[in-house]
């Protein structure tokens, strides 16, 4: 629709942003948006068929057990259906990284045009830091996969898990300047969380994320890839689909499955896209009965870490001391340390000045409650409930999340420099 109108040369500016963009962003803006996030990791504890590793083999990694059917995950809400009935999206999830086998991987992606997700270790981040920089740099995005992955030590106390989720954190911000609140459990919630590390990690602002497609890549050491890519092709898909990969140095034959993995969600008319805290993560249901004996998780413990993501993250918008910058070619979007938001580490910026700034078009369609952007020759929709309206009551101004509105936009960041007085972003259409 959107492409047809532009090619017809109505230039459909919709002014309804005119009357809407004035609101500031208040405090119950960042509020709602911080409820949403809990809610939905409350209301998604998935049923997923269970793992039967019982987790004493170390190197027994994510999924080893039986598969997980998709037809077994999450219920989407309606909105959210919709979105993907239209266009099937698949996120490629990569663990236990980085190493070198990741530049390889790298490769690949930018060669196919896909942008992944990367759960790394601490102690791996702190081995590869240059190459940690790399998975930013070319705008894939990056999680939290624990500092060791050692079962014993992050499932025996809660505290345990909490120090290696809170000391990766601290590697990957001091080597990448990134704070993620994405989070993998180290062989997966099955069996391994109890309601109290759910509820713990939730309060601390973490966006736990199993999957719905394992590729089997990790069942046991080197798994040829011919195999990878079958159980892959095996597997029964949804419209969205969250795939397990590892890159770790032992991952040779991962690497040599990739291309056909990629293939093979082409071929089924999949878009590639990067996992957020702005998208509902899958997660096994509860298990009836831990692989682990341990004490519950104390209120102490779960303080530990909620103060130390308040202590780390940027929450409210009035904490925006600098005014953001972005550098796009010759033109320069400017943000008011009030006009944007820093929300776990995620920048959410008006959409309205983001795509005007980048020289695209805006518009609302009314009877489907969407909003529509096409910049750089690439369209976007969003639905009201994504943007944080409900139906038809419409919010008053629509925020998105930068990195990822830009990359649906086919545009990268290509340096990000933070000084007292301001945050610049320098941004370049993606070499795709
Ligand atoms: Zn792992």
């Amino acid at each position: 629709m959107m492409r047809l109108l532009v090619q017809t040369g109505l230039c459909l500016v919709v002014l309804w942003f005119g009357l809407l963009g004035a609101a500031p962003v208040t405090d119950d803006q960042g509020g709602a948006a911080i409820e949403l996030a809990h809610a939905g990791l409350a209301s998604e504890v998935a049923s997923a068929a269970g793992s039967s590793a019982d987790g004493s083999a170390e190197h027994q990694e994510e999924g080893a057990g039986s598969p997980i059917l998709a037809d077994q995950l999450v219920n989407y809400s309606a909105e959210e259906a919709k979105t993907a009935a239209a266009k099937p999206t698949v996120y490629l999830t990569f663990d236990d990284g980085p190493s070198e086998k990741t530049k390889e991987v790298l490769a690949i992606l930018k060669r196919e045009g896909v942008k992944g997700t990367f759960f790394m270790l601490g102690k791996e981040v702190k081995q590869y830091p240059d190459i940690a920089r790399q998975v930013v740099k070319e705008g894939h995005a990056i999680g939290n996969h624990t500092y060791d992955h050692v079962y014993k030590e992050l499932y025996s106390s809660f505290s345990a898990f909490a120090k290696q989720v809170m000391d990766t954190d601290d590697e990957i911000y001091k080597v990448t300047g990134i704070r993620t609140n994405l989070l993998r459990a180290p062989g997966g919630t099955f069996g391994n969380f109890d309601q109290g590390y759910y509820d713990a990690l939730a309060k601390a602002g973490y966006i736990v994320n199993d999957w719905n497609v394992d590729s089997g890549d990790s069942a046991r050491v080197g798994v040829p890839a011919q195999e990878t890519i079958n159980t892959v092709k095996g597997s029964r898909l949804s419209s969205k689909v969250v795939v397990l990969m590892h890159d770790s140095s032992i991952h040779g034959e991962s690497v040599k499955a990739l291309p056909e993995v990629i293939d093979f969600f082409k071929s089924k008319g999949y878009q590639f896209a990067v996992l957020t805290d702005q998208v509902k993560p899958i997660q096994f249901r509860l298990s009836p009965s831990m692989k682990w004996k341990r004490p519950k998780v104390t209120a102490a413990e779960t303080l530990t870490l909620v103060q130390y993501t308040a202590r780390t993250r940027t929450t409210l918008p009035q904490q925006n001391t600098q005014s953001l910058i972005i550098h796009a070619g010759g033109e320069d979007i400017p943000f008011a340390p009030q006009d944007y938001r820093m929300l776990s580490g995620t920048i959410d910026v008006p959409l309205r000045q983001l795509a005007l700034g980048l020289h695209g078009i805006i518009r609302l369609d009314m009877a489907n409650g969407v909003v529509e952007a096409m910049v750089n020759n690439q369209s976007a929709s969003w639905t009201a409930s994504e943007v944080g309206g409900s139906g038809m009551s419409l919010p008053s101004r629509i925020m998105v999340p930068l990195r990822e509105t830009l990359q649906r936009f086919h545009f990268g960041i290509s340096r990000i420099t933070v000084t007292e007085g301001k945050r610049e972003i320098w941004v370049e259409p993606s070499s795709v």
